[in-house]
């Protein structure tokens, strides 16, 4: 298995091809051919997106069948779901790297800020729970200059919401801090941006 700086390595190389694809008229780098369709899983990477329909991780890193274990879901929250995903896949599969992958203008960003400017009773219980869990990469922002200024607010509220499911991950569960400390694994946030398709990892903390 790939260590996670290897990991990250590779997914950095995947989508410099996407952006590069993007420009000239060839086709996406990747081909699927039969033989991949049953091969067992070696997941290199474990990735946490959002549900955003522009946002595949599989794509927007170029990689295979096989190549990523991934969980979608409005916002990038974290969840007791995601972190039973991603334990398993780290114990099952020991993969060592993981990416919350948020990405510019995240609707489920939009959502939590309309429903805290304008409160609404209608929302369905189900969405609120996401909501709630994204509220507080808001809620601070919101108390600052940052109000007057919409695009600034939503693009660190997307920054702060990786930031805060990096930490759930990394301390929100005693397999991941344990694989953590003697296993290499890592936890990494990056943004994709909508507009150029560029993939950006926050090495470190989790955010820039
Ligand atoms: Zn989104």
């Amino acid at each position: 298995m790939l260590s996670a700086a290897e990991a990250l390595e590779r997914l950095r190389e995947g989508n410099l091809r996407f952006v590069s694809s993007l420009s000239g008229d060839e086709r996406p780098v990747r081909r699927i051919r039969g033989a991949d369709l049953a091969r067992e899983q070696e997941p290199f990477a474990i990735v946490l997106g959002c549900s955003d329909a522009r946002v595949p991780a599989e794509i927007v890193f170029d990689q295979g069948l096989g190549d990523l274990y991934v969980i979608r879901v409005a916002g990038n929250i974290v969840a007791p779901s995601q972190v039973g995903s991603v334990e398993f896949a780290a114990a099952r599969f020991g993969t060592r790297l993981v990416v919350v992958l948020g990405h510019s203008r995240c609707g489920a960003i939009l959502a939590t800020l309309e429903q805290l400017r304008q409160p609404s009773s209608g929302q369905s219980r189900n969405l609120r729970s996401i909501v709630d869990r994204v509220r507080p990469s808001v809620e601070g922002l919101l108390q600052t200059e940052l109000r007057h200024d919409e695009d600034a607010l939503v693009s660190h509220a997307v920054r702060h919401n990786v930031a805060i499911s990096v930490s759930h991950l990394r301390h929100g569960s005693e397999v991941l801090e344990e694989l953590i400390e003697v296993d290499g694994l890592r936890v990494v946030g990056a943004e994709y941006s909508l507009e150029t398709g560029v993939v950006e990892f926050f090495d470190g903390a989790g955010a820039p």
